[in-house]
């Protein structure tokens, strides 16, 4: 094993040190492990209940008619999330698209969006209008109210039950802290804020953004009363192998919307055809459990690793995880780049490019990515980036198998020790 690694680029000392770190996370690993198994008995479940069958792995063209593939995965993701109904569909561009399906789906002029839970994804500032945009909910005449955390990251109840006003239709809760500070919902914590919610108002809709928390508990935001949960297929429940899509589950009549608001009125779900993506969602839905398992030992690693060098990690070695997402703090460009540059080293696809830093669209500083995926862009695959700006953060996520995840964080540790960033 050792020659193999140090083939692979590794060098003792990072072997000898990241092996120290692993006999710390037994416990932690069995955790994951009971976790995965029972939610592949859980997608197993769903796939016998709703005769899941070989003619499902057929696609259709054209219209889409009678794709009994499509509407059987649908099926298949409303028995997983616990809902009535699902929308899970290729024409989904991503998660983005489906979150911004969801709202534009059950939002009337004249009614209002609140976030109880801070402000939303930085890509739902134009959705909503929060940013000024061509297109926004704010330009159809949809207002918005917001509701931050507390100081110590909990609800702000007493100015939530205030935010509630006759007009309020729609509540929006993100799960993952995606690239915020703050920490990552629980599910049940997030049924609590339901519960609070509906017990002042029952007939407010609650949608829960579940991008990168599926599989990470065994329930899902459906278990506690959500009305809706939106997600992308590029990460966690597309197991690495979707192509393409996102998904929408939720009480049959708000799916309905969301069907005619993706295709159109009058046509909904009928249309839409799934080409050739079946058999890849399918089967990227049945490993989505192991896959996310094995992304969330490497967040753990990762966690492991970089806090005992010193550097701060959210969430820290030990506070329980409710998502795949790893932040390293690391204080100084050089620390950002040299991580993300070992990420790049790892990957199966690309390789050889050496990431560097760029002024990307929508950012105010440059920002550095790591990725070498066979899906663009999926990040249920390893990939890093970060901006370079204080505090020079590397966010971390993915991995298709834990293998790859641990190879991966070695790598960026070989980087920053070849770079004299850290000693060993
Ligand atoms: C990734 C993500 C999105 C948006 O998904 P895209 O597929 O990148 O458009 C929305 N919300 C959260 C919390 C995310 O992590």
């Amino acid at each position: 094993m050792n020659e193999m690694y140090e083939k692979m680029g590794i060098s003792e000392k990072v072997l000898k040190f990241s092996e120290t770190v692993l006999e710390g996370l037994k416990e932690r690993f069995d955790e994951a492990d009971r976790i995965a198994e029972y939610n592949q008995l859980k997608v197993l479940k769903a796939m016998q209940d709703n005769n899941v069958s070989e003619a499902c792995m057929y696609g259709s063209t054209g219209y889409g008619y009678n794709d009994i593939g499509r509407d059987t995965l649908e099926k298949v993701y409303a028995s997983v999330f616990n809902t009535e109904s699902a929308l899970v569909r290729s024409q989904i561009t991503c998660g983005t698209h489906a979150l911004s399906v969801a709202l534009s789906a059950i939002l009337r002029p004249g009614d209002e969006l609140l976030a109880p839970a801070g402000k939303p994804y930085d890509t739902l500032e134009g959705i909503i209008g929060i940013k000024e945009a061509k297109g926004s909910l704010a330009e159809f005449g949809i207002s918005y109210c917001q509701v931050d955390l507390l100081s110590d990251g909990s609800f702000d109840y007493e100015n939530i039950k205030k935010a509630i006003k006759p007009e309020t239709k729609m509540v929006t809760i993100q799960r993952s802290k995606g690239y915020q500070t703050r920490p990552t919902f629980s599910v049940e914590q997030i049924g609590e804020l339901i519960s609070f919610i509906k017990g002042i108002r029952s007939d407010i809709i609650c949608m829960v953004d579940n991008c990168y928390g599926e599989f990470v508990e065994t329930i899902e935001p459906g278990d506690v009363g959500a009305d809706m949960v939106v997600g992308s297929l590029i990460k966690n429940p597309g197991g690495g192998l979707a192509p393409i899509g996102g998904y929408i589950c939720g009480r049959e009549e708000l799916v309905e919307l969301c069907a005619y608001r993706l295709t159109t009125p009058g046509l909904g779900k009928e249309v839409g055809a799934s080409l050739n993506v079946n058999t890849s969602l399918y089967q990227g839905l049945f490993l989505a459990p192991t896959v996310t398992s094995g992304a969330l030992k490497g967040a753990m690693f990762a966690a492991a690793v970089y806090e005992k060098l010193g550097f701060r990690c959210v969430p820290n070695a030990t506070e329980p995880r409710y998502d795949i997402i790893q932040s390293v703090v690391f204080g100084k460009p050089e620390g950002l780049i040299a991580f993300c540059k070992g990420i790049q080293k790892a990957a199966p696809v690309d390789s050889f490019v050496t990431p560097e830093p760029w002024p990307m669209p929508g950012y105010h500083s440059d920002v550095i990515m790591a990725a070498g995926n066979f899906i663009q862009g999926a990040s249920i695959e390893l990939s890093a980036d970060g901006p370079l700006e204080d505090p020079y953060a590397a966010y971390f996520q993915g991995g298709l198998t834990w293998y790859h995840a641990k190879f991966g964080i070695m790598m960026s540790l070989q980087s920053l020790y070849d770079e004299k960033i850290i000693e060993l």
